[in-house]
């Protein structure tokens, strides 16, 4: 079945307006007409069957048959702070991100960050990373829409996040693996959700590194291989959403 999403305020006397681009998707991509039956979702966890109706105007509605509440979602809470990679690559992170279950997004801009965003190209991106998340979540299934954050500077993430659960995927730790984290309950699992940081293209450098510690990030390796940035978060979070979460 096809799965649509409309805003939450979209959503009249048990009818779905769906907005321009949702109605070509499901006309001119979709080849639907009215009376066929679409899933529709708001992000609140919340998912509709849903007939489509004869069309009115240029924007489709339908009306909703049945509803139930399926969030889909993990029980373990994991967020990605994720150093901000170049062009395509922080699409792809995203993207995988939410199908593997991560919680929230947090983009991050650290001392090795190529990208540049300044006023509104930072919301701009933003608004484009939060689009992609929505989009997966049509593709996964999933009926919440992980947040994504407007890009924050290092240092006011770990200030704003001080206390709370964060662990740093840091390439040059020799001492602290994750498993070591994860057997050993080296951080509370009661407290969610945890925060994965993990450093862009370029890496963390020795001065990230050091600040977070002392801010009380536990920083671990994940082994004697580099990977790249989008290799690196995404198989950190599938081991810890093995582990704690609903993966697998
Ligand atoms: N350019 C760096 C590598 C950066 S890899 C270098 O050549 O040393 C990008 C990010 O992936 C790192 O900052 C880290 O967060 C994560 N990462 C990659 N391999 C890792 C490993 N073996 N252990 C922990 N983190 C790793």
């Amino acid at each position: 079945m096809h799965r649509f999403f409309v805003d939450p305020q979209d959503i009249i006397n048990q009818q779905v307006h769906f907005s321009q681009s949702e109605s070509r998707h499901i006309e001119r991509v979709m080849r639907l007409r009215s009376g066929d039956t679409v899933v529709v979702f708001d992000g609140s966890g919340w998912e509709y069957q849903v007939e489509l109706l004869e069309k009115a105007s240029s924007a489709l509605v339908g009306q909703i048959i049945s509803r139930e509440y399926q969030d889909r979602e993990s029980p373990f809470k994991l967020a990605l702070v994720q150093g901000i990679a170049k062009g395509e690559k922080m699409d792809t992170i995203i993207q995988k991100a939410v199908e593997a279950g991560i919680d929230s997004i947090y983009p991050l801009l650290t001392e090795r960050t190529v990208v540049q965003l300044a006023g509104q190209k930072s919301q701009q991106k933003q608004e484009r990373w939060q689009t992609i998340s929505r989009q997966a979540c049509k593709q996964c299934r999933r009926n919440r829409v992980p947040f994504v954050s407007p890009p924050l500077e290092f240092a006011s993430f770990l200030e704003q996040h001080q206390g709370q659960p964060i662990l740093m995927l840091y390439e040059s730790e020799q001492e602290c693996t994750l498993r070591q984290v994860l057997k050993k309950d080296l951080l509370a699992r009661q407290i969610q959700p945890w925060y994965l940081m993990v450093g862009p293209e370029g890496g963390f450098s020795e001065a990230e590194a050091a600040m977070a510690r002392q801010k009380g990030a536990i920083l671990v390796s994940l082994g004697p291989r580099i990977l790249r940035t989008e290799t690196a978060g995404l198989l950190a979070a599938g081991i810890i959403l093995y582990e704690f979460g609903d993966l697998g």
